[in-house]
């Protein structure tokens, strides 16, 4: 632990002022560089029901409407990203409807999923993941634009390669062809 963080968190929990004999440094994402204002600095169990993605024990997090005050803004980000997990419990809302963030530290809060929705996933027509290397298999007959040429049904399509911007796209070799494919046009051969 750097000496800023060692300073700041006083040798106690950032988010449950537990006190302990070590800690682990948390860098919030989708922030990835070490830097002390990028992090906090939490115990052991703080730590682990964080990076297990585990919210279930709310009474633990009850914590978290005092440390939503911290004047470090890292510690109210990662309160705020907390509360928002388990905003069902009535405290949690009613903690989150009181406190007042900077707008950049919201948007900080929020990047990650933000993020994870914004990310672009190819389904075949079933709503199979599908990923570039994958075999599919055309689910209707399809013409094959300026080929002159139609792939029947069932034709197997190996090695494909995911659009990077479309969703709805793969590419594949046809015939020698690399063509473009609609993804609900295919299923995933298994
Ligand atoms: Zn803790």
């Amino acid at each position: 632990m750097t000496p800023t963080l060692q300073n700041r968190c006083n040798d106690s929990c950032e988010l449950c002022s537990q006190k302990a004999d070590s800690f682990q440094v948390y860098t919030i994402p989708p922030k990835v560089d070490e830097l002390p204002e990028n992090q906090v600095v939490l115990c052991n169990t703080c730590f682990n029901q964080i990076n297990s993605n585990n919210f279930t024990d709310t009474n633990h997090w009850r914590c978290l409407t005092g440390s939503i005050w911290s004047e470090v803004p890292s510690v109210q980000v990662l309160s705020y990203k907390i509360l928002n997990k388990i905003n069902a419990q009535s405290w949690a809302m009613d903690t989150l409807d009181t406190v007042y963030l900077d707008e950049q530290l919201i948007e900080w809060a929020n990047a990650e999923e933000a993020l994870e929705a914004s990310k672009i996933i190819h389904k075949d027509s079933y709503g199979v993941v599908l990923e570039t290397g994958d075999t599919v298999i055309l689910t209707q007959n399809l013409n094959v634009k300026g080929a002159n040429f139609i792939a029947p049904k069932g034709t197997i399509v190996r090695k494909i390669r995911l659009v990077p911007d479309n969703a709805e796209q793969i590419e594949g070799k046809i015939g020698g062809d690399t063509i473009v494919i609609l993804t609900k046009y295919v299923r995933k051969s298994s």
